[in-house]
């Protein structure tokens, strides 16, 4: 008709209706419906200025039209469909270089990412979707996916096979033969497939199916530039092996199909859109969304009656759920084609995985393994990443005296060295604690560990009103409650995840360690294990609690059942399993850069803000290379100090004094602060050994006024209630932050602010008074 790309389209005259419109080109006129329009591209003049902004000068001439066009159409739109675990973002990463989270177990994709990338002149629009089985309307995954092919309408789909289980992943590959569009099958781990000895006629299975299959290993990246070729070919329309097939499903229930089929047809528009032979076999699939588009067709009384009417005919004929016969003709015809292109190898994965787990999720041994892994994992973290630490810490203590020697005293050097400094340094000194973390938790959810721990986990979990998937992000909230709360993006149930994402702040982050190291090694000198054991084992039980609670008040759920994925055990790749460090490292480094930077530098202005009459002179010199900071009385009557005098009397009945409270306050924004406040009010400013004189001066604390006047601050009932404020206040802004940010709402963030510190205040307070009875 003369819509050809590069020609120019004017809309003439619109009927009453708005439908049909009259357009204009080449010279003649012609008459389209919307729909029909719709499925033509067109380049309008604004989205051409999208296109080129810069060479925008006011007008935009049919020349920049005609280019624009051209390169629109160069423009390939592809989505990735396939089962979870195919290695859909690993393919989608390795495509477009980006860092989406991969990992071996279901579920980690939940909404669809978008990237871009350039092959020759064509310029491709990648969308990874969330792993689904079927297409049908079941789970938010599958209508998802669905919706987003029919509505979306990419020019072509990528459907991911796993090659190592082609049997249930070319289900989907049926359902999308149905929908009649465009597809190639990216043949993934095909590493795998070869490793197994098993033997796939390739070209026999594409001609089968009429879709071209690329062999592809997403996480070596081999055969992915083979793929972007054959999608080009398929977009040009190519690729001889291309065509559309019907999958036989019988003759009764074809019969059913042309019946329906016909009924559909004589909506127009419609089937100019969906393919009416995938809406009748999906009406007889008794897919509820079926029915929702053909609601709005003028014949739709009839379509539903002849649908209900076949269904019975056939039910009665063939014995059997109408959706069920659907189900078993297309496994019949993946039987069928695997039986004339596929020979299964010995060395089957399925076959080793279920060996592997004979052992892992053994009824006796499974959890003793579990606790193994999780014991070195923890062990590995505390253990070896002190070491690096101390480098760490020295190395920020030369930059601050570096730092410190070059200027001139004034309040931007204080600023730099006592706030920014000092405030990154004593966060980044948790970077080798968190990237060790971080790999073994990459390392567990790459093998498909990971899924088997929360299987294992899955019945404790559920005495907590909780399912076995909260538990990775529980785990992870030992490292850092920030990406923990990232990782309930996992779990599906909106409930669950909420109520996770709240109770993740009882897990006793790395960023609190420092303030149990001191206050134990101070006070606690001859059982520190027992306490320390006792403080992560405490925060796990208050969790419990709140969990149990939360379910009682807030959320009210029911029980969802939910199937839980035991995905085949890989062997994992060190460059994935690295990235993933990174992937989350990076997040924790952002905490640092943005919220905490900001708090850092907040807390140190209020305290050092008002001025001292005589600051300069009240202004303590270093011996340690560590800069000066102001020293206690600036401290005292600085906003900060004044703060911390106001919240005494709420805090005295807990055994605290002001400073204390001062300490809390300024752990606000990061619980590493702590103890960096302490050491300031309790003055250790001039010692070598940071530390160890910390915890003397604590012993040695007194009370000058008051009615407590020369009794020592602490005893060990006033360090025990002070471990459990740490342990139960809420952590740190960044954590409030991503819970206002993955919930969606202020009102769960402030919910989480309000109850940990109402816990903290009762644990704190029970502590302080029962600990008092027995000394
Ligand atoms: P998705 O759920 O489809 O997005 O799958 P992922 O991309 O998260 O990958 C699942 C697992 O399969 C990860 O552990 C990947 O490292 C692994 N994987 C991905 N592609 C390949 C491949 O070509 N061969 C092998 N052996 N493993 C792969
Ligand atoms: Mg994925």
């Amino acid at each position: 008709m003369g819509f050809v790309a590069g020609k120019e389209v004017s809309v003439l005259k619109n009927a009453p209706f708005k439908d049909p419109v009259e357009y204009r080109l080449m010279g003649y006129n012609v008459s389209l419906r919307r729909v029909e329009a719709g499925l033509i591209e067109v380049v309008t003049p604004e989205e051409a200025l999208l296109l080129h902004p810069h060479s925008y000068d006011g007008t935009i001439d049919l020349e920049e039209l005609k280019i624009s066009a051209r390169e629109k159409g160069r423009m390939i739109s592809v989505a990735l469909v396939g089962n979870p675990n195919c290695g859909k973002t690993t393919l989608f990463n390795r495509l477009t270089n980006s860092k989406e989270h991969v990992g071996n177990y279901s579920g980690v994709t939940v909404g669809a990412t978008k990237s871009t990338l350039k092959k020759n002149d064509y310029h491709f629009e990648l969308t990874d979707l969330p792993g689904t089985y079927s297409l049908t309307s079941y789970t938010p995954e599958e209508l998802y996916t669905r919706n987003f092919i029919l509505q979306e309408m990419p020019d072509i789909v990528v459907n991911v096979i796993d090659a190592s289980n082609l049997e249930r992943n070319l289900f989907l590959t049926t359902q999308l033969i149905d929908m009649d569009i465009k597809v190639v099958i990216a043949l993934n781990m095909y590493d795998d497939l070869q490793a197994s000895g098993s033997n796939l006629k390739m070209k026999k299975l594409a001609r089968l199916t009429g879709i071209p299959i690329v062999p592809t290993t997403a996480f070596s990246g081999e055969g992915l530039e083979d793929l972007l070729e054959k999608l080009i070919e398929v977009y040009e329309d190519r690729d001889p092996v291309v065509r559309h097939i019907h999958i036989n499903y019988g003759e009764e229930m074809e019969k059913s199909i042309g019946l329906i089929r016909s009924e559909i047809k004589k909506d127009k528009p419609l089937t100019a859109t969906f393919s009416s032979r995938y809406l009748s076999i999906s009406l007889i699939d008794k897919d509820p969304e079926a029915l929702k588009v053909l609601e709005s067709s003028s014949n739709y009384q009839s379509i539903k009656e002849v649908t209900g009417h076949e269904i019975v005919r056939l039910e009665h004929r063939l014995d059997d759920d109408a959706s069920q016969l659907i189900t078993d003709a297309k496994y019949g015809f993946i039987a069928g084609a695997l039986k004339e292109c596929y020979k299964q190898g010995v060395m089957n994965r399925t076959i080793a995985t279920e060996k592997i787990d004979r052992v892992m999720t053994d009824k006796y041994i499974g959890f003793p393994i579990f606790l193994g892994m999780m014991f070195l994992t923890f062990y590995a973290t505390f253990t070896l990443g002190a070491l690096p630490a101390e480098w760490i810490m020295k190395g920020v203590t030369l930059i601050s005296k570096t730092v410190a020697d070059l200027m001139g005293s004034g309040m931007l050097k204080d600023l730099l060295t006592d706030g920014v400094i000092r405030g990154l340094g004593s966060v980044i000194v948790f970077m080798p604690n968190i990237l060790i973390l971080f790999f073994f938790i990459s390392l567990m959810e790459d093998t498909g560990y990971m899924a088997r721990a929360a299987f294992i986990m899955d019945k404790l979990m559920h005495k907590m009103g909780l399912h076995g998937r909260s538990f990775i992000p529980m785990v992870m909230g030992f490292g850092c409650n920030v990406p923990a709360i990232m990782a309930t993006r996992t779990i599906r149930n909106r409930g669950d995840r909420l109520l996770t994402m709240m109770i993740i702040p009882f897990m006793s982050c790395s960023a609190r360690l420092p303030v149990y190291v001191v206050l134990i090694s101070a006070f606690f000198p001859n059982y520190p294990a027992l306490i320390f054991i006792g403080i992560y084992l405490l925060g796990i039980a208050v969790a419990i609690l709140f969990s149990k609670i939360l379910n009682r008040t807030v959320f009210k759920r029911k029980e969802t059942p939910f199937v839980m994925e035991l995905p085949p055990y890989r062997m994992p790749v060190l460059k994935n399993s690295l990235l993933h460090m990174w992937d989350k490292a990076s997040q924790y480094l952002k905490k640092i850069g943005g919220t905490i930077l900001v708090a850092v530098v907040l807390i140190w202005a209020l305290e050092y803000f008002p001025r001292n009459e005589n600051s300069a002179t009240d202004m303590v010199g270093s011996t340690s290379g560590l800069a000066p900071v102001p020293k206690v009385s600036q401290m005292e009557q600085s906003y900060l100090g004044r703060i911390g005098h106001a919240v005494e009397p709420v805090i005295r009945p807990l055994g605290f004094d002001w400073k204390m409270g001062v300490s809390l306050i300024a752990g606000i924004p990061a619980k590493e602060i702590v103890i960096g406040t302490m050491a300031v009010l309790y003055g250790t400013e001039n010692d070598q050994h940071k530390n160890e004189s910390l915890q003397t001066s604590l012993q040695n604390q007194r009370y000058e006024v008051g009615p407590k006047a020369g009794e020592p601050v602490f005893n060990q009932a006033v360090a025990l209630a002070f471990l459990v404020f740490v342990l139960l206040y809420f952590p740190c802004i960044a954590v409030i932050a991503s819970i206002k940010r993955e919930s969606g709402s202020w009102k769960y963030a402030i919910l989480t602010v309000l109850y940990t510190t109402a816990a903290a205040w009762i644990g704190a307070f029970l502590t302080y008074h029962v600990v008092l009875l027995f000394i």
